[in-house]
């Protein structure tokens, strides 16, 4: 068979796969042009050319931005990280959180489910988003309601984290290695768990610890060496490479207030008092994210919610506080 019509084969069952994997638009990025290519080649070494991926795309898209006048950028550059697919944490995250929750090789089975693939042969790439100073200094000067660009950041930016996924998993697709964005996959959904009240079927911050980049804060939120105002965004591929080194054993060891009994002052952030002593309360914060929607339409005009104080303001909000 041509060479060419063996591509074109490839190209179609790798939108099939992506369709299934539920990467809507996925398309668009199998033909992507108009962004300069990741600078570091496939080949020689597979985590340098992800982390090109994410990188450069987050440099050169324009969908990264607040979609405001001066059109500013939502994001500041990524973080990457990659965990085994076959590393154990991601049973013990079942283990704890229930069994609807997904290993690596679950989600790519179900994505890919003519795939023959192991466990070992997966890898979980994350990526982490850090919020812009200027969006950050907009929500730092706030205690009540939101800022707008932290709104527009929330809204848009996660948008473009959507984009980002499909992006990445595309054009791993595309070099031959079946891909898949967990959180935009059908089946990812909502569940309750008896531990944690509810759960999602994936969690991109449980994954952006596996891969090294962060613990977790008396808030949830997870610290990452750029802070814990950020986003965070994963997909899981049919490709090997090494782990990132997790430098950390605790999954609380950056948080000042587990490490050291000092801090807390996400709890005083907060300004629905869901952040205690005692840790995080899930639905007094779904309740308060709630109520920012109805502000953000009535003051900004924006569909969409945003709180995120406990990030701003805060030591943590930029690095890891010492
Ligand atoms: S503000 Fe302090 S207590 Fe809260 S997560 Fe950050 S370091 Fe921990
Ligand atoms: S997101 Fe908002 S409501 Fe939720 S814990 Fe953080 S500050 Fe509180």
């Amino acid at each position: 068979m041509r060479p060419d019509l063996n591509r074109r084969k490839f190209l179609a069952a790798s939108a099939r796969g992506a369709a299934a994997a539920g990467l809507a638009g996925v398309a668009r990025h199998l033909n992507w042009l108009g962004i300069p290519a990741a600078r570091a080649a496939q080949g020689e070494n597979p985590s340098d050319w992800i982390t090109s991926l994410v990188r450069d795309y987050t440099a050169n898209s324009p969908l990264n931005s607040l979609k405001n006048e001066a059109a500013e950028k939502a994001w500041d550059e990524p973080l990457v990280g990659f965990c085994r697919g076959d590393d154990s944490i991601f049973q013990l995250y079942k283990d704890r959180v229930g069994p609807f929750h997904w290993t690596p090789l679950e989600i790519f089975r179900l994505a890919f489910p003519d795939d023959p693939a192991r466990a070992d042969e997966l890898t979980v790439i994350s990526w982490i988003l850090p919020h812009t100073e200027a969006v950050k200094a907009d929500l730092r000067k706030e205690t009540k309601n939101p800022s707008e660009k932290w709104v527009r950041a929330r809204i848009y930016g996660e948008e473009f984290n959507e984009d980002l996924r499909r992006y990445v998993a595309a054009s791993l697709l595309k070099s031959g290695h079946p891909a898949v964005a967990p959180s935009l996959s059908p089946g990812f959904k909502t569940e309750k768990s008896e531990r944690y009240v509810f759960a999602s079927t994936w969690s991109e911050r449980h994954a952006a610890y596996a891969a090294g980049l962060g613990t977790f804060g008396l808030c949830d939120g997870l610290i990452t060496p750029k802070g814990k105002a950020m986003r965070c965004g994963a997909v899981v591929a049919r490709i090997q490479v090494a782990g990132t080194p997790r430098p950390y054993e605790d999954h609380h060891a950056y948080c000042l207030f587990y490490a050291k009994g000092i801090c807390g002052l996400c709890t005083t952030r907060c300004p629905a008092g869901a952040v205690t002593k005692s840790g995080h309360d899930k639905q007094a914060c779904m309740k308060q994210c709630a109520a920012t929607a109805q502000y953000a339409d009535k003051q900004f005009g924006l569909k969409g919610y945003g709180c995120g104080f406990c990030q701003t303001g805060v030591p943590c909000e930029s690095r890891i506080p010492v």
